[in-house]
């Protein structure tokens, strides 16, 4: 059983209540967690404030060195995490160690560097005798509300940037996979952050619901499904809450009649399917050229039923489970859907008969715009493959829809490329490659993909508020 962390200590919840969390490889309780309601929400963000005029004004440098410290346990830590992350995500082992720690521990590293250069500028000012200067200052109290999928990583792109500037933040992690945030957080107390600086709690939507609608929140960060992100607008909209939006995306992926087409297979197969295509990123609708349309589902078909089904745990594994029961139903409904609809199911797309919440990897040809498989979001292993006559309608077809997380392209003419880079609205394009985040560039979506952006400097945009200070230096007053 873990609770929650609130001032400085952990404690049940007020009422009592707890939920289970599974571990997707066989549909068994792994513990429980605190199910926080609105009485801890209320504490949680009354000790998020209480501790921030104390935070804002710690000196930068030691900032740094506690996310510094963070960083380094982390590492000290990193096989337990591992471990914790794939048994209670579904996470290939291999993906936790190589990819969910590291990328968590460089994130704290990153903004730990941000903390001694997050600075205002000296502008000049029409008025004569008149300096003028601004102030970079935290938001406040900030709630951050983090998804299943990837919950390490996408705890540590909002914790390191949010604490970086000065804030105090309540962490509340996704009630499938609450146990890394858990663990980081108890890893942060052992830093020695400051009592109510860092607060955990864990629980359902009623707790995120709460947690947002608190009127002494100032900002909401959340990563989610688009759906959430828009309740949340309603949520912030009273007191006029700051809020950055990481929400869902469909990915295009084009591939052009000149590209490497092995090369494409490859990397498409990497972008479709990596973490079982639970990725926000995730390549998820196909143009290409009708040339080689053919070529390209079949060499996807083979290469997916090729790729062992199985535990995380299991380094033999290529695919790992679903997350849940109710997210493989819907996973499988969007499957029938397309077959419904006429798409041409080439390879896959059945639950794997064994326990757990496994899924055989379907691969569409024969797709047409219109149909809800390339329009939806179905955040699994899905690939369906649309062909293109005229590289001039690309631009159109893959702005079509209300998503713009990101796009992919796969071309060996750069024109091509930079061309199509340039015109896609996405926020961020990946140019013969798979989708990557680094913690020193940026990450965001355009349109009902979510709004503001994480990583890198624009991260600092999203925790400080500017303030311009002006003084009258001539004499007498102005
Ligand atoms: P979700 O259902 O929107 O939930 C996200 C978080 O919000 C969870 O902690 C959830 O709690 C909480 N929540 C649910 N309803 C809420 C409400 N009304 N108010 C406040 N909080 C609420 O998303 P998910 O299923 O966990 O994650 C998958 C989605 O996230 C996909 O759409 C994916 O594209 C998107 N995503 C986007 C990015 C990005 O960077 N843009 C990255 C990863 C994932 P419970 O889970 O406990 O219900």
């Amino acid at each position: 059983m873990s609770d929650l962390f609130i001032g400085g200590a952990w404690s049940p919840a007020a009422t009592g209540r707890s939920f289970p969390t599974l571990n997707p490889a066989d549909g068994t309780v792994i513990t429980t967690c605190a199910e926080a309601g609105p009485a801890d929400v209320d504490r949680a963000v009354g000790a998020a404030r209480e501790a921030a005029d104390a935070w804002a004004a710690h000196p930068e440098h030691l900032r740094a060195r506690l996310l510094w410290r963070v960083a380094d346990l982390i590492e000290a830590n990193a096989e337990e995490l591992a471990e914790l992350e794939s048994r209670d995500s579904g996470q290939l082992l291999g993906v936790a160690r190589e990819v969910s720690v590291p990328g968590t521990a460089e994130h704290f590293r990153y903004f730990a560097g941000w903390c001694t250069k997050i600075q205002g500028a000296v502008l000049p000012v029409a008025f004569p005798d008149t300096l003028h200067y601004t102030r970079r200052e935290p938001v406040g109290v900030c709630a951050l509300i983090t998804p299943w999928n990837f919950p390490l990583m996408i705890a540590a792109w909002k914790l390191a940037p949010a604490l970086a500037c000065g804030n105090t933040v309540i962490i509340k992690p996704a009630e499938q996979t609450p146990l890394s945030t858990v663990r980081l957080v108890e890893l942060m107390s052992e830093a020695g952050f400051p009592p109510g600086v860092v607060n955990l709690l864990t629980g359902g939507p009623g707790t995120g619901r709460a947690l947002a609608a608190h009127p002494g929140v100032d900002k909401i960060s959340f990563t989610g499904s688009t759906e959430v992100g828009r309740s949340l607008v309603s949520a912030a909209a009273g007191g006029l809450k700051r809020l950055t939006l990481e929400l869902g995306g469909k990915a295009p992926s084009i591939i052009a009649a000149d590209a490497d087409l092995d090369a494409a297979v490859a990397g498409n197969l990497t972008g479709a399917l990596f973490h079982s295509g639970q990725v926000c990123a995730a390549y998820a609708r196909f143009y290409v050229d009708r040339e080689r349309a053919d070529e390209f589902t079949e060499k996807m078909a083979a290469g997916a039923a090729a790729l062992r089904i199985g535990p995380g745990d299991d380094p033999a594994s290529r695919l790992g489970p679903l997350v849940s029961e109710e997210h493989l139903r819907s996973v499988d409904a969007h499957v029938r859907g397309a077959v419904y609809e006429g798409a041409d199911l080439v390879g896959g797309g059945r639950r794997v008969d064994r326990p757990g919440f496994f899924y055989e990897p379907a691969v569409f040809a024969g797709v047409t715009d219109d149909m809800a498989i390339a329009r939806e979001e179905v955040f699994g292993p899905v690939i369906p493959v649309l062909a293109y006559d005229d590289p001039d309608e690309l631009v159109a077809r893959a702005n079509a829809l209300e998503y713009g997380l990101a796009a992919s392209i796969w071309t060996r003419d750069l024109s091509t490329a930079h061309r199509l880079a340039a015109r896609i609205r996405a926020g961020a394009i990946f140019i013969n490659m798979i989708h990557v985040p680094d913690a020193a560039t940026t990450w965001g979506g355009y349109k009902a993909s979510g709004w503001g952006r994480e990583m890198g400097p624009y991260a600092i945009d999203a925790y400080t508020e500017v303030k311009g200070v002006w003084t009258h230096l001539g004499p007498g007053s102005r």
